[in-house]
């Protein structure tokens, strides 16, 4: 089946004598138990809900896995991977990575005994010299957030591999509409599924898709042992959103290739970063792993003012950290959603601090280049 169709035709309420449409929220913390000796397929919430259940196992479905995870926000779901190492144990991660994993990696990690370098992904034979015996996780995004480097990640398995590390991706920016990384060798795909997957600005989640089985116990143990899964009302959403992800998204990345093609265009525009762009140096590594560009991008113009004036002059762009809504959003990560960076990595991160982020909503293009207009003047 086609993933429009897979993502509307599953098994919405297994076991329901009524067979809704739609899934039911389970708001229920526990579960009558039929015997004394013996559990029934739920007993408490933390440990498992009918309506978490549903959810994960159609995201396992969309990210050919065999085992999803839902949790109460992308950082959760993170957090729960760095779990699965041990004091002495090194991650090698990207230089390029939301803001917030960033604060945990340096400011939380390091007080567990886990130490975290940093190198650039995008030159997998350079970033291959950071691994060490130690090294237990290679963490990347692909596309980056904010930089939009496109990131080999069949390169990146093997480089984890060859030292029994695992290889997590990061893949919020794309959702499994577009790109499925445990298909390119990837251990564990992750989402802040608050983004695409939700798409509504509404719900704030995680998800992480394993295919090895071992791998799935670790995380669930750790999931039910640290009680940060997502609640079923959060699910029910999660799950009603994510019945459109392939509409929405379409219509998104249309809008964000507009939008990237004008801004290229336009004289007050220095670069434009979006692998979806001929001239992006990303362009051909892209379109082989992935099935689009996604609708997230970024811009330079070389004046921090003239970021700001855009920022906050632009109508139909709402100024909002995060990203994937129906909503067009505008940030400054410098000064936004990435300004938990450790000041003693931002030299090393160098993210432009005229550096404009735009996630493209599903509004008319033309609205949009319309708003981009009156804020920089016509092309
Ligand atoms: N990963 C990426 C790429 C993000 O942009 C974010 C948040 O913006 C996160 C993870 C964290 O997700 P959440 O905000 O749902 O905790």
């Amino acid at each position: 089946m086609k993933f429009a169709s897979r993502l509307v035709d599953f098994d919405v309420c297994p076991d329901d004598p009524f067979r809704p449409m739609a899934t039911p929220i389970y708001q229920a913390a526990t579960f009558e138990q039929e015997h004394a000796d013996s559990f029934s397929p739920y007993d408490y919430t933390r440990s498992g809900n009918p309506t978490r259940h549903v959810l994960e196992e159609q995201l396992a479905v969309l990210e050919n896995g065999t085992r999803g995870f839902c949790f109460a926000s992308g950082m959760a779901a993170i957090t729960n991977i760095t779990r699965l190492l041990k004091a002495g144990d090194e991650i090698v991660a990207d230089s390029d990575l939301y803001g917030g994993t960033c604060r945990l990696f340096t400011k939380v990690l390091p007080k567990a005994g886990i130490a975290v370098r940093y190198a650039d992904a995008s030159d997998p034979e350079r970033f291959a010299e950071q691994l060490t015996g130690q090294t237990k996780l290679v963490y990347v995004e692909s596309p980056t957030n904010p930089l939009l480097r496109v990131i080999d990640l069949k390169a990146l398995a093997e480089i984890a591999h060859v030292r029994r590390a695992l290889l997590c991706v990061d893949s919020s920016t794309m959702s499994p509409y577009l790109q499925n990384p445990l298909d390119l060798d990837a251990d564990i795909v992750l989402h802040s599924a608050t983004k695409f997957l939700c798409g509504h600005s509404d719900v704030t989640a995680g998800a992480i898709v394993v295919k090895d089985a071992g791998l799935g116990d670790e995380i669930y143990f750790l999931q039910n042992t640290e009680g940060n899964a997502l609640s079923p009302f959060d699910c029910f959403l999660l799950l009603r959103g994510l019945k459109t992800l392939k509409l929405r998204l379409d219509a998104q990345q249309k809008n964000a290739l507009t939008i990237a093609q004008f801004l290229a265009g336009h004289k007050k525009v220095r670069s434009v970063l979006y692998p979806g762009l001929n001239a992006s140096p990303f362009y051909k590594l892209q379109k082989q792993q992935a099935r689009g560009s996604g609708a997230v991008l970024s811009f330079t113009t070389g004046s921090f003012d003239l970021a700001r004036t855009i920022a906050e002059r632009t109508k139909l762009f709402r100024i909002a950290v995060s990203f994937g809504s129906v909503n067009s959003t505008v940030s400054l990560p410098g000064q936004m959603s990435h300004a938990s960076v450790p000041v003693e990595l931002r030299s090393s991160r160098a993210i432009p601090e005229d550096l404009v982020r735009l996630s493209i909503g599903i509004e008319d293009a033309d609205d949009l280049v319309e708003d981009l207009v009156q804020t920089l003047g016509g092309v």
